[in-house]
């Protein structure tokens, strides 16, 4: 369901997502944040895409430490070793595996959303991108095959659903009231990774 060639194709949608909504990350980020969520995101996933052009490949394990790795050296703030550490977890949960299939992605994504918890020290109703994993997570499990259409419907509602939530954690939640009524930033750019993953398994 995912091999090398499409696991590296996820990367690059969601390189091309991250630039077209730069701006658009950014001004997320400027209502409840320090404005720099679309330049963290679009300047990661380039680097990513250069890394992954630059090597070649024996195992989708190899493709997401690459990914991992840059993602953490490349990003700064609190975003980069979140991600970072969600694309190391789904390494390590495909690791060794020939085929890469729905169950494997699903126990992947699994740990990747509870890493980005245990290095966040977050969970689920603190309005952070923790809202966007934890339920796509969730979603995949009650599935018997993945649809991509229904994919990205249970993704952009739970990026909705960070609008009316009050931040607990990261920078927005210095705003505490104030922060209710936008989407978090690393909701949205977490929309655009699961987007794109729809897209590529469609
Ligand atoms: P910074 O806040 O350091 O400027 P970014 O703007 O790149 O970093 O990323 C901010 C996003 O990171 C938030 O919108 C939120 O989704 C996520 N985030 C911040 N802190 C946490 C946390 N403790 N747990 C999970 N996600 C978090
Ligand atoms: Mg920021
Ligand atoms: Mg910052």
């Amino acid at each position: 369901m995912l091999t090398i060639q499409s696991a590296q194709d996820w990367m690059v949608k969601a390189n091309e997502y991250m630039q077209e909504n730069k701006a658009y990350l950014t001004e997320l980020d400027q209502a409840i944040g320090d404005s720099d969520h679309g330049i963290n995101m679009s300047r990661g996933f380039q680097e990513v895409v250069k890394k992954l052009e630059q090597s070649s490949y024996d195992d989708v394990a190899t493709v997401f430490k690459d990914v991992a790795m840059t993602l953490m050296s490349k990003v700064g703030g609190a975003s980069g070793p979140l991600y970072g550490t969600a694309f190391l977890k789904l390494s390590m949960a495909v690791k060794g595996k020939d085929t890469v299939d729905k169950g494997d992605i699903a126990a992947g994504l699994d740990a990747a959303a509870q890493g980005i918890q245990q290095r966040g020290k977050s969970t689920t109703g603190e309005k952070t991108m923790v809202d966007v994993w934890v339920p796509v997570v969730s979603w995949w499990n009650e599935q018997s095959e993945i649809d991509a259409a229904d994919l990205e419907k249970t993704v952009e509602e739970a990026m909705e659903s960070t609008k009316p939530m009050k931040a607990t954690k990261g920078r927005a939640s210095y705003l505490k009231e104030k922060s209710v009524g936008h989407i978090d930033p690393g909701s949205a750019s977490s929309y655009y990774i699961f987007k794109s993953l729809a897209e590529v398994l469609a």
